[in-house]
């Protein structure tokens, strides 16, 4: 699996260039906190949630002298605002419960499947949330699984999972040293861009000879639609 990981990663470093890396690794609860507002939205709404938390409080604590409604009221063009306000609020009062202050700097030190375990033990984050912290806060070798991610590598053939999270555990220790980053990110833009859930542009799309799945398209009309904006690799 290694090999072939490499190959397509580089393929798609090939096609999109190496993607940006943000200069300074974010902290890990702006990490946690944006993934949490990423869910079931695009980037663009997402990053306009995020900012409306981060100009109108001057830290996370702040948040915590609110009611999960009231907070609702600052996200919810990134959706799902009852869920995930929620999800913030407790995340942000079981750590000040349990280490006094509201922070994460004590993951840094910690290997990765610890930090999996802890992250996953707060309501509301799932593998997917907690392995964003581990590779864009903390800068480990981790790929983080979405839907993008899971389609893209299914079709291509290096897992074979039925969700998700199955897939991470499957690529889990086997991505070669360093290329982690490079290779979530592309595989992000190679769903959007040409491996779209419905009708994928195969015939431009740059790891055709490297695809092993049945349905590709041959005559498919070009779909070709930039979209690099990363929300993970923009937040301050
Ligand atoms: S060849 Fe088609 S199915 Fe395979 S990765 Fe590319 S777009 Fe997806």
């Amino acid at each position: 699996m290694k090999k072939k990981i490499r190959k397509i990663n580089q393929l798609l470093i090939e096609h999109f260039g190496i993607p940006p890396k943000a200069k300074k690794l974010p902290d890990p609860l702006n990490t946690i906190i944006g993934t949490i507002l990423s869910q079931n939205t695009n980037d663009q709404n997402s990053y306009k949630a995020y900012r409306n938390l981060k100009d109108n409080f001057k830290n996370w604590d702040e948040l915590t002298l609110l009611k999960p409604y009231q907070i609702e009221k600052y996200i919810k063009v990134a959706g799902l605002g009852k869920q995930k306000s929620k999800a913030i609020y407790e995340l942000l009062k079981s750590l000040k419960k349990k280490q006094k202050r509201i922070s994460l700097n004590h993951i840094k030190n910690i290997s990765d499947d610890k930090i999996l375990e802890e992250l996953t033990s707060y309501n509301g984050i799932g593998v997917k949330t907690a392995s964003c912290v581990l590779l864009f806060s903390l800068d480990r070798n981790i790929c983080p699984v979405d839907t993008h991610v899971h389609r893209t590598l299914n079709r291509i053939g290096i897992v074979k999972t039925n969700n998700p999270e199955k897939t991470f555990y499957e690529i889990l220790n086997k991505i070669p040293d360093g290329v982690a980053h490079s290779f979530h990110a592309n595989l992000i833009r190679l769903g959007r861009e040409f491996c779209k859930p419905a009708k994928p542009n195969c015939p431009q799309c740059p790891v055709n000879k490297n695809c092993k799945y049945e349905g590709k398209t041959i005559n498919s009309k070009s779909n070709y639609k930039k979209n690099d904006f990363m929300l993970l690799d923009n937040l301050s």
